[in-house]
Protein backbone atom coordinates (compact mmCIF):
# COMPACT_ATOMS: atom_id res chain seq x y z
CA UNK A 1 0.00 0.00 0.00
CA UNK A 2 1.26 3.21 -0.94
CA UNK A 3 0.64 5.92 1.48
CA UNK A 4 0.14 9.77 1.67
CA UNK A 5 2.74 12.13 3.35
CA UNK A 6 2.61 15.92 3.94
CA UNK A 7 5.71 16.99 5.70
CA UNK A 8 5.95 20.74 6.70
CA UNK A 9 8.69 22.90 5.98
CA UNK A 10 9.96 19.67 3.89
CA UNK A 11 11.73 21.86 1.25
CA UNK A 12 15.18 22.78 3.05
CA UNK A 13 17.25 21.07 6.03
CA UNK A 14 15.50 18.51 8.50
CA UNK A 15 12.26 18.68 6.27
CA UNK A 16 13.92 17.82 3.21
CA UNK A 17 15.70 14.87 4.36
CA UNK A 18 12.44 13.28 5.89
CA UNK A 19 10.52 13.75 2.45
CA UNK A 20 13.04 11.94 1.04
CA UNK A 21 13.29 9.57 3.61
CA UNK A 22 9.72 8.93 3.21
CA UNK A 23 9.94 8.49 -1.21
CA UNK A 24 12.71 6.45 -0.40
CA UNK A 25 10.56 3.69 1.58
CA UNK A 26 7.82 4.05 -1.07
CA UNK A 27 5.52 7.18 0.62
CA UNK A 28 3.63 9.34 -1.77
CA UNK A 29 4.96 12.55 -0.44
CA UNK A 30 3.85 16.07 -0.24
CA UNK A 31 6.43 18.91 0.40
CA UNK A 32 5.04 22.24 1.75
CA UNK A 33 7.10 25.22 2.08
CA UNK A 34 6.61 29.13 2.89
CA UNK A 35 8.23 31.45 0.37
CA UNK A 36 11.51 30.18 -0.74
CA UNK A 37 10.63 29.76 -3.89
CA UNK A 38 13.75 28.92 -5.26
CA UNK A 39 14.77 26.27 -2.67
CA UNK A 40 11.60 24.37 -3.02
CA UNK A 41 12.02 24.54 -7.04
CA UNK A 42 15.26 22.84 -6.90
CA UNK A 43 13.97 20.50 -4.12
CA UNK A 44 11.23 19.64 -6.90
CA UNK A 45 13.32 19.33 -9.46
CA UNK A 46 16.06 17.07 -7.62
CA UNK A 47 13.12 14.94 -6.07
CA UNK A 48 10.36 14.88 -8.13
CA UNK A 49 8.46 15.95 -5.02
CA UNK A 50 5.63 18.01 -5.17
CA UNK A 51 6.15 21.13 -3.53
CA UNK A 52 3.08 23.32 -1.87
CA UNK A 53 3.74 27.18 -0.63
CA UNK A 54 1.19 27.69 2.30
CA UNK A 55 1.95 29.55 6.08
CA UNK A 56 1.35 26.77 8.32
CA UNK A 57 0.53 29.71 10.46
CA UNK A 58 -2.69 30.79 8.37
CA UNK A 59 -5.45 27.94 9.34
CA UNK A 60 -7.19 29.15 6.42
CA UNK A 61 -4.42 28.31 3.91
CA UNK A 62 -3.57 25.20 5.48
CA UNK A 63 -7.03 24.23 4.60
CA UNK A 64 -6.71 25.27 0.76
CA UNK A 65 -3.14 23.27 0.67
CA UNK A 66 -4.58 20.05 2.36
CA UNK A 67 -7.45 20.30 -0.41
CA UNK A 68 -5.35 20.65 -2.77
CA UNK A 69 -2.45 17.76 -1.81
CA UNK A 70 -5.55 14.85 -1.52
CA UNK A 71 -7.16 16.11 -4.85
CA UNK A 72 -3.30 15.57 -6.38
CA UNK A 73 -2.11 12.68 -4.18
CA UNK A 74 -4.80 11.25 -2.29
CA UNK A 75 -6.34 11.35 1.53
CA UNK A 76 -3.01 12.54 4.11
CA UNK A 77 -2.58 9.28 6.13
CA UNK A 78 1.17 10.32 7.76
CA UNK A 79 1.28 14.11 8.36
CA UNK A 80 4.71 15.15 9.59
CA UNK A 81 4.38 18.78 11.57
CA UNK A 82 8.22 20.31 10.89
CA UNK A 83 7.83 23.79 9.57
CA UNK A 84 9.63 25.80 12.18
CA UNK A 85 11.31 29.14 12.45
CA UNK A 86 12.96 31.00 15.32
CA UNK A 87 13.22 34.86 16.15
CA UNK A 88 16.07 34.79 19.24
CA UNK A 89 15.85 37.80 21.72
CA UNK A 90 16.19 37.89 25.27
CA UNK A 91 12.42 38.25 27.14
CA UNK A 92 13.19 41.73 28.53
CA UNK A 93 14.00 42.70 24.97
CA UNK A 94 11.47 40.62 23.11
CA UNK A 95 8.65 42.78 21.10
CA UNK A 96 4.98 40.85 20.50
CA UNK A 97 5.82 40.20 17.20
CA UNK A 98 8.37 37.68 17.91
CA UNK A 99 6.68 35.58 20.40
CA UNK A 100 3.40 35.77 18.51
CA UNK A 101 5.28 34.76 15.32
CA UNK A 102 7.53 31.81 16.48
CA UNK A 103 4.34 30.23 18.79
CA UNK A 104 1.72 30.95 16.19
CA UNK A 105 4.48 28.90 13.50
CA UNK A 106 5.14 26.55 15.88
CA UNK A 107 2.66 25.91 17.40
CA UNK A 108 -0.11 26.86 15.65
CA UNK A 109 1.22 25.09 12.94
CA UNK A 110 0.53 21.87 14.54
CA UNK A 111 -2.96 22.38 15.55
CA UNK A 112 -4.06 24.10 12.23
CA UNK A 113 -2.59 21.18 10.30
CA UNK A 114 -3.99 17.84 12.72
CA UNK A 115 -6.83 20.05 12.35
CA UNK A 116 -7.70 19.53 8.51
CA UNK A 117 -6.24 15.85 8.73
CA UNK A 118 -7.51 14.12 12.24
CA UNK A 119 -10.99 13.76 10.71
CA UNK A 120 -10.30 11.55 7.88
CA UNK A 121 -7.17 9.70 9.49
CA UNK A 122 -10.36 9.24 12.02
CA UNK A 123 -12.98 8.15 10.33
CA UNK A 124 -10.54 6.35 7.82
CA UNK A 125 -9.18 4.45 11.24
CA UNK A 126 -5.35 5.07 10.37
CA UNK A 127 -3.22 8.06 10.66
CA UNK A 128 0.16 8.83 11.64
CA UNK A 129 1.65 12.28 12.91
CA UNK A 130 4.88 13.01 14.08
CA UNK A 131 5.82 16.65 15.59
CA UNK A 132 8.99 17.95 15.06
CA UNK A 133 9.82 19.57 18.74
CA UNK A 134 13.13 20.53 20.01
CA UNK A 135 15.64 19.97 22.52
CA UNK A 136 15.45 23.60 23.79
CA UNK A 137 11.08 23.06 24.71
CA UNK A 138 12.74 20.25 26.91
CA UNK A 139 15.65 21.82 28.47
CA UNK A 140 15.02 25.54 27.67
CA UNK A 141 17.51 27.78 26.03
CA UNK A 142 18.66 31.17 27.04
CA UNK A 143 17.51 34.00 24.12
CA UNK A 144 14.74 31.48 23.49
CA UNK A 145 11.19 32.00 25.70
CA UNK A 146 9.39 32.27 22.61
CA UNK A 147 10.88 28.99 20.71
CA UNK A 148 11.22 26.82 23.47
CA UNK A 149 7.77 27.94 25.05
CA UNK A 150 6.08 26.80 21.42
CA UNK A 151 8.33 23.51 21.01
CA UNK A 152 7.24 22.33 25.01
CA UNK A 153 4.09 22.72 23.75
CA UNK A 154 4.12 20.60 21.09
CA UNK A 155 5.29 17.98 23.28
CA UNK A 156 2.19 18.56 25.24
CA UNK A 157 -0.03 18.56 22.33
CA UNK A 158 1.39 15.50 21.24
CA UNK A 159 0.36 13.47 24.10
CA UNK A 160 -3.12 15.00 24.40
CA UNK A 161 -3.75 13.76 20.74
CA UNK A 162 -2.35 10.65 21.17
CA UNK A 163 -4.75 10.03 23.60
CA UNK A 164 -7.65 11.18 21.58
CA UNK A 165 -6.28 8.91 18.90
CA UNK A 166 -5.50 6.27 20.64
CA UNK A 167 -8.58 4.27 20.09
CA UNK A 168 -9.24 5.38 16.53
CA UNK A 169 -5.48 3.85 14.96
CA UNK A 170 -4.45 7.47 14.85
CA UNK A 171 -0.72 7.66 16.67
CA UNK A 172 0.97 10.75 17.56
CA UNK A 173 4.35 11.13 18.78
CA UNK A 174 7.12 13.62 18.70
CA UNK A 175 10.71 14.02 17.83
CA UNK A 176 13.32 16.40 19.89
CA UNK A 177 15.90 17.03 17.98
CA UNK A 178 19.35 18.68 18.84
CA UNK A 179 21.38 20.63 17.16
CA UNK A 180 20.78 19.72 13.61
CA UNK A 181 23.32 20.85 10.98
CA UNK A 182 20.46 23.21 8.79
CA UNK A 183 20.45 26.64 8.08
CA UNK A 184 18.66 27.35 10.84
CA UNK A 185 22.03 26.20 12.77
CA UNK A 186 24.25 27.80 10.71
CA UNK A 187 22.40 31.14 11.85
CA UNK A 188 24.41 30.49 15.13
CA UNK A 189 27.58 32.59 15.50
CA UNK A 190 30.18 30.26 15.13
CA UNK A 191 32.09 31.30 18.64
CA UNK A 192 28.20 29.92 20.36
CA UNK A 193 28.05 27.19 17.90
CA UNK A 194 31.62 25.59 18.80
CA UNK A 195 30.69 26.16 22.81
CA UNK A 196 27.36 23.74 21.72
CA UNK A 197 29.42 20.96 19.96
CA UNK A 198 31.88 20.83 22.75
CA UNK A 199 28.41 20.13 24.81
CA UNK A 200 27.28 17.41 22.54
CA UNK A 201 28.69 13.89 24.04
CA UNK A 202 28.82 12.18 20.62
CA UNK A 203 31.01 14.82 19.89
CA UNK A 204 28.95 16.40 16.40
CA UNK A 205 26.19 18.48 15.16
CA UNK A 206 23.55 15.77 14.02
CA UNK A 207 22.49 15.62 10.38
CA UNK A 208 19.07 16.17 8.82
CA UNK A 209 19.20 12.21 8.03
CA UNK A 210 19.61 11.35 11.58
CA UNK A 211 16.38 13.23 12.35
CA UNK A 212 14.43 11.36 9.33
CA UNK A 213 15.26 7.70 10.51
CA UNK A 214 13.16 8.57 13.71
CA UNK A 215 10.31 9.91 11.43
CA UNK A 216 10.47 6.87 9.68
CA UNK A 217 10.09 4.44 12.84
CA UNK A 218 7.10 6.24 14.44
CA UNK A 219 5.23 6.34 10.79
CA UNK A 220 5.67 2.57 9.85
CA UNK A 221 2.31 0.48 9.93
CA UNK A 222 3.66 -1.36 12.54
CA UNK A 223 4.66 1.34 15.15
CA UNK A 224 1.04 1.39 16.30
CA UNK A 225 1.62 0.66 19.98
CA UNK A 226 4.00 3.44 19.83
CA UNK A 227 1.78 6.71 20.68
CA UNK A 228 2.20 9.94 22.53
CA UNK A 229 5.69 9.11 23.28
CA UNK A 230 8.68 11.89 22.41
CA UNK A 231 11.77 10.37 20.73
CA UNK A 232 14.93 12.40 21.40
CA UNK A 233 17.68 12.51 18.67
CA UNK A 234 20.66 14.45 20.01
CA UNK A 235 23.76 13.28 20.19
CA UNK A 236 23.33 12.86 24.19
CA UNK A 237 23.23 16.44 25.15
CA UNK A 238 20.33 16.13 27.15
CA UNK A 239 18.60 12.67 28.76
CA UNK A 240 15.09 13.42 29.39
P1 LIG B 1 15.16 25.28 8.19
O1 LIG B 1 16.38 24.69 7.57
O2 LIG B 1 15.16 26.72 8.56
O3 LIG B 1 13.90 24.96 7.22
C1 LIG B 1 12.65 25.39 7.63
C2 LIG B 1 11.58 24.88 6.69
O4 LIG B 1 10.31 25.27 7.24
C3 LIG B 1 11.65 25.51 5.30
O5 LIG B 1 11.17 24.59 4.33
C4 LIG B 1 10.69 26.69 5.43
O6 LIG B 1 10.13 27.13 4.19
C5 LIG B 1 9.61 26.07 6.29
N1 LIG B 1 8.79 27.04 6.99
C6 LIG B 1 9.18 28.02 7.86
N2 LIG B 1 8.11 28.73 8.25
C7 LIG B 1 7.03 28.22 7.62
C8 LIG B 1 5.65 28.53 7.59
N3 LIG B 1 5.14 29.53 8.31
N4 LIG B 1 4.84 27.79 6.79
C9 LIG B 1 5.32 26.77 6.05
N5 LIG B 1 6.62 26.41 6.04
C10 LIG B 1 7.46 27.13 6.81
O7 LIG B 1 14.78 24.51 9.52
P2 LIG B 1 15.35 23.12 10.12
O8 LIG B 1 16.58 23.42 10.85
O9 LIG B 1 15.33 22.08 9.06
O10 LIG B 1 14.22 22.81 11.22
C11 LIG B 1 13.11 21.98 10.95
C12 LIG B 1 12.35 21.77 12.25
O11 LIG B 1 13.20 21.16 13.21
C13 LIG B 1 11.84 23.06 12.88
O12 LIG B 1 10.60 22.84 13.49
C14 LIG B 1 12.88 23.35 13.95
O13 LIG B 1 12.37 24.15 14.98
C15 LIG B 1 13.20 21.95 14.39
N6 LIG B 1 14.50 21.82 15.05
C16 LIG B 1 15.63 22.13 14.37
C17 LIG B 1 16.85 21.98 15.02
C18 LIG B 1 18.14 22.27 14.32
O14 LIG B 1 19.18 22.19 15.00
N7 LIG B 1 18.16 22.59 13.03
C19 LIG B 1 16.90 21.54 16.34
C20 LIG B 1 15.72 21.25 16.99
C21 LIG B 1 14.51 21.38 16.33
P3 LIG B 1 10.93 28.21 3.26
O15 LIG B 1 12.08 27.45 2.65
O16 LIG B 1 9.92 28.64 2.29
O17 LIG B 1 11.40 29.28 4.19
Amino acid sequence: MTRVALVTGGTRGIGEAICIGLQAAGYRVAANYAGNDKAAQSFAESTGIGVYKFDVSDYDACGRGIEQIEKDLGPIEVAVNNAGITCDCTLHRMDRAAWQSVIDTNLGGCFNICRWVIEGMRERKFGRIVNIGSINGQAGQYGQVNYAAAKSGIHGFTKALAQEGAGKGVTVNAIAPGYVDTDMVRAVPENVLAKIISGIPVGRLGHAEDIARGVLFLVADDADFITGSTLSINGGQHMY
